[in-house]
């Protein structure tokens, strides 16, 4: 069994992120800029955009947090949005989700400039990476292309079973997963809560990527022997034995799954870790206006 490391791999990513930074700097472009805007003060949001920020620090990106109160009218939103989309030192920003209820996310969303949308939720760049245009992609799904790609797991003519269609994760994997592309060409099963005898599909599996969001789902009987096993589920489990008070688990039981899968992806330590870094590589692909010529 293989460990997919999502700590070695995007500390690859971030490398090679700086050194692009550096070559800018040297040619005396413009360093790319990332905005992040952050509605109310949700803990794991919080946390994600923190992270955000740092990472953006790390690899020499410039980085703007916009802090509004929960409260703020969907109205000031949109301003704030239509703002971003004009400032010319800002090259991509993300609204962090989930927004508070008396706010549409799609409206949110549809009024990001696609060509500012590095979070790749705007329905031209989803409808784009579904064409295989030039695109962004969202985030998740790109950093597990790039674990999938690096550690040279062959996908062509495998059968790829996702479980969970979320418009940020499964949804847009089960279509790069079929894209006529090097890390795609996958005969790809979309499961989800109507599914009827999961196990059906994901025991014929080369290839499963679990994004449904229930702690350690996914058990050695339903996988085959040999499989690639993606778990991209956090949750967090109370735990009185941190200091911090919970864990990160997974949507797979580690454990016993890692015993019959050929790789495998750790939580904490795996997807989530090149989430992040995909969105810089989104963001300098803005800044070098090489999806929107
Ligand atoms: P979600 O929470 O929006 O939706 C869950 C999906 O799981 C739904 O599509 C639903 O149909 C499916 N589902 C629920 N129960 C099921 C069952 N019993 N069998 C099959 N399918 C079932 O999904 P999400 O936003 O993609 O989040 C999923 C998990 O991934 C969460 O734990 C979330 O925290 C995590 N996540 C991680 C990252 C990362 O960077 N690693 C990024 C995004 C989300």
């Amino acid at each position: 069994m293989v460990l997919l490391d999502g700590k070695k791999t995007s500390q690859e990513i971030k490398n090679e992120l700086k050194l692009a930074v550096d070559a800018i700097r040297q040619q005396g472009g413009k360093i790319p800029h990332l905005a992040a805007v952050l509605v109310g003060n949700d803990g794991a949001s919080e946390t994600y955009v923190a992270s955000k920020v740092k990472s953006c620090e790390e690899v020499g990106f410039g980085s703007t947090l916009i802090r509004l109160d929960a409260n703020i009218s969907e109205n000031e939103l949109l301003q704030t949005i239509e703002r971003l989309n004009k400032d010319p030192e800002v090259d991509g920003f993300i609204v962090q989700l989930p927004l508070p209820k008396h706010i549409s996310e799609n409206k949110v969303i549809e009024s990001i400039a696609p060509e500012k949308d590095v979070d790749g939720f705007h329905p031209i760049n989803i409808g784009r990476m579904a064409k295989n245009l030039p695109a962004y992609i969202p985030a998740t799904p790109y950093g597990i292309l790039q674990m999938l790609e690096r550690y040279n797991i062959e996908t062509s003519g495998k059968h790829c079973v996702v479980i969970g269609r979320s418009n940020i994760v499964g949804s847009p994997m089960s279509i790069l997963m079929a894209r006529n592309t090097k890390i795609g060409n996958c005969t790809v099963t979309l499961c989800h809560s109507k599914t009827q005898n999961l196990e059906e599909f994901t025991k014929k599996a080369d290839i499963v990527i679990v994004a449904l969001g229930k702690p350690e789902f996914l058990t050695a009987n339903m996988v085959k022997e040999g499989a690639v096993i993606i778990d991209v589920g956090i949750t967090r489990v109370e735990d009185s034995s941190k200091k911090s008070g919970y864990r990160i688990v997974g949507d797979v039981c580690f454990d016993e799954v890692s015993q019959k899968a050929s790789f495998i992806t750790p939580v904490p330590g795996g997807v989530g870790l090149m989430t992040v870094t995909s969105l810089m590589q989104n963001t300098l692909l803005a800044a070098q206006k090489r999806v929107y010529q």
